[in-house]
C-alpha cells in the first residue's frame, strides 16, 4: 500500500514526487511514457513568469508569483538550466501604453518585484534591436528562461534519491476509489494508495472519469514554437512580450537559457489531444508578428519547430482539491504558467494531503541537491584539458554543433536517458544547427550498447518511434517474429 500514488510524471507530477519526499512517505509515481517529462512539458517556452500577467482572482494567478520565487533556492539545490533575465511587454499603438499601466498595478498589488515602466529612449538604449517604431515597454526583472526538461529530470531524480518510486511505460488503465484505498489498474500490476494525484495533463479529465469524478473538461490549445540559428544570439537581451491577448500573452521572443532565440508560441484550440504538428500558417502567424516587434528576425532562421497542447480547463484555472471520491486529488487544467508555477502548486498540495489526514513527517536524511551534468562546451581551455585527463572520453566530441562529447552521453545515460530524445535533453547532443544530423547514429550507438540492445531497438522517444528498420527482416524489432498478414 502506497501513501501517494501520483498519476503521470510531468512537471507538476516530478513537483510534487520532489516535494513528498522530504517526508516519510511511500509515493510512487506512474508514467505512461518511457521518461518523465515528456508531455506538455518539454514542449513549451520555458519561461518562469514574473507573475503581473495573470489576474490575482485566479488560483492560477496566486500560485504563479510564489512559484517564481522558489526558483533561486531549487536552482541552486538541483543544477538546471535557468537565469533571471528579465522580461519587456512592449508597446506599439498609444492605446497599449494604457495595457501596459494596468499589468503594472496588477503585478504591484500582487508583490512583483521591480516592475518599472521603460518610455522609448530607455528601451532603445537597452534593446537597440527592436522596432524603432515602439512607444514603450513594461519592464519585469524577475522573469527567466529555464530548460524545463532538465528541471522535470532533476526533480524526479532527486525524489527518487529520497526514495520515490518512479514506474514508466506505466499507463493508468482504470482508478478504483474504495473506503480506505483507491486501486489503480497499470499493465501487469494494480496499485494501491491511500490518495492518488491527478496530474495526467491533457488527459486529465479522463482520469477523473476513470475515478467517477466528470465536474470538469480538459480542453487542448496548440502552441508552435520555432528555434532560430545561434547566429541570432544576443539579438535580443530579455523575454520581449507584445501586449496580451483574451487567451494568450501574445507570440514572444525568446532568448533561451542555452542562448538559441526562439519564437511563439500560437494559441489554437484543437480536439486533437495528440496533434503537436507544426504549420505553414502557424509559421506565418508567428513570424508576421514578431518581425513587427524586432525586424532582423526572419522565417529563414529557423533550424527547428515544434508544438504543444496547454490543457485548458473549462473554468480557464487550475482545478487543483480533493474530489466527492476519497483520496482522489485534481491537480488539472495546468495550463501557462503550470512551469512557472509547479513549486507552489507542489506546496500547495502537501498543504491539501495534511488537510486530508495525510501525516507529513519529515525524513531526517533527505538529500537536496543533484549534481549538474559536465558542460564541457562551457569550460576554459585549461578546464577542458584537465577533464580529458580524468577520463579520455571527454575529447571525443560525439555533437559538434553544441560540442557535446562522449562522457556527458554517457552522463546523461547514468541519470536516466532510455531515448534519444532523452539523451538530447539532458546533454544537448542533437539541439544545434544541424538537428542531430552529425550525432543521431553516434548516440543511438552509445544507447544501444549501454541498454544492451539491437540498434535499430533504438526509439525517439519510446513507443513505435523507433527510427530505423532491420532491413534484413523488414519489420521493427516489436513486430518480428509475428506473422505479417498476406496482401
Ligand atoms: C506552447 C506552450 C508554451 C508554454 N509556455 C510556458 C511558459 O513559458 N511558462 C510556464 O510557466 N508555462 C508554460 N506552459 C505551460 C506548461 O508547459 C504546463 O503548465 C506544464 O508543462 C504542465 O505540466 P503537467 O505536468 O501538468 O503536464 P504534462 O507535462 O503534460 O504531464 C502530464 C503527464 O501525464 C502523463 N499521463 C497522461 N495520461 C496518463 C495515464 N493514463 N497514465 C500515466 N501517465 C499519464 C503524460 O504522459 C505526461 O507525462 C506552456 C504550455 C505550452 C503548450
Amino acid at each position: 500500500m502506497y501513501d501517494v500514488a501520483i498519476i503521470g510524471g510531468g512537471v507538476i507530477g516530478c513537483a510534487i514526487a520532489r516535494e513528498l519526499s522530504r517526508y516519510r512517505l511511500r509515493t510512487v509515481v506512474l508514467e505512461m511514457c518511457e521518461e518523465v517529462g515528456f508531455g506538455t512539458t518539454k514542449t513549451n517556452s520555458g519561461i518562469i513568469h514574473a507573475g503581473h500577467h495573470s489576474s490575482p482572482d485566479t488560483l492560477k494567478g496566486r500560485l504563479v508569483v510564489r512559484g517564481n520565487q522558489l526558483f533561486d533556492q531549487l536552482f541552486e539545490e538541483l543544477n538546471f538550466g535557468f537565469a533571471r533575465i528579465g522580461e519587456l511587454v512592449v508597446a506599439a499603438e498609444e492605446e497599449d501604453i494604457q495595457v501596459l499601466d494596468s499589468l503594472k498595478a496588477q503585478g504591484d498589488a500582487k508583490g512583483v518585484p521591480g516592475l518599472e515602466m521603460w518610455d522609448r529612449q530607455r528601451l532603445r538604449r537597452e534593446e537597440p534591436n527592436l522596432s524603432h517604431k515602439l512607444l514603450a515597454a513594461l519592464h519585469a526583472p524577475s522573469a527567466g528562461v529555464i530548460n524545463p526538461y532538465e528541471f522535470a529530470f532533476a526533480l524526479i531524480e532527486n525524489a527518487i534519491d529520497n526514495g520515490v518510486e518512479l514506474k514508466i511505460n506505466s499507463p493508468v488503465l482504470n482508478v478504483k476509489t474504495g473506503k480506505k484505498a483507491i486501486t489503480i489498474r497499470i499493465p501487469r500490476e494494480k496499485i494501491q494508495a491511500r490518495f492518488a494525484l491527478n496530474c495526467a495533463g491533457i488527459f486529465a479529465d479522463q482520469i477523473a472519469r476513470m475515478a467517477g469524478v466528470d465536474d470538469f473538461s480538459i480542453h487542448p490549445r496548440k502552441g508552435e514554437e520555432y528555434m532560430l540559428d545561434k547566429r541570432l544570439m544576443g539579438l535580443v537581451r530579455k523575454l520581449i512580450f507584445p501586449v496580451p491577448k483574451a487567451n494568450s500573452k501574445g507570440i514572444l521572443i525568446i532568448p533561451t537559457f542555452n542562448g538559441t532565440m526562439m519564437v511563439g508560441p500560437t494559441a489554437e484550440d484543437t480536439d486533437d489531444r495528440y496533434d503537436v504538428s507544426t504549420s505553414y500558417g502557424g509559421s506565418e502567424q508567428v513570424f508576421a508578428s514578431v518581425s513587427k516587434i524586432c525586424p532582423s528576425i526572419a522565417e529563414r532562421d529557423t533550424i527547428t519547430e515544434f508544438a504543444g497542447l496547454r490543457a485548458v480547463s473549462n473554468t480557464n484555472d487550475f482545478i487543483i482539491g480533493p474530489t466527492r471520491k476519497k483520496g482522489f486529488i485534481n491537480v488539472a487544467g495546468i495550463q501557462s504558467p503550470g512551469l512557472t508555477s509547479a513549486p507552489a502548486i507542489a506546496e500547495y498540495v502537501c498543504d491539501i494531503l495534511k488537510d486530508e489526514g495525510l501525516i507529513l513527517e519529515p525524513q531526517k536524511e533527505f538529500k537536496r541537491q543533484v549534481p549538474g551534468p559536465p558542460r564541457f562546451a562551457t569550460l576554459s581551455l585549461e578546464d577542458r584539458q584537465q577533464l580529458i585527463k580524468l577520463n579520455p572520453l571527454f575529447g571525443r566530441v560525439v555533437c559538434r554543433c553544441e560540442l557535446i562529447t562522449e562522457a556527458e552521453i554517457h552522463n546523461a545515460i547514468d541519470h536516466g536517458a532510455r531515448t534519444l530524445d532523452g539523451i538530447k535533453f539532458r546533454s544537448r547532443a542533437g539541439m544545434g544547427r544541424c538537428q542531430g544530423g552529425f550525432c543521431t547514429t553516434r548516440c543511438m550507438d552509445i544507447l544501444a550498447q549501454r541498454l544492451g540492445v539491437p540498434f535499430d531497438k533504438i526509439t525517439k522517444r519510446g513507443g513505435d518511434s523507433w527510427i530505423v528498420l532491420d532491413m534484413a527482416n523488414k519489420q521493427h524489432p516489436k513486430t518480428r517474429g509475428q506473422k505479417t498478414k498476406a496482401r
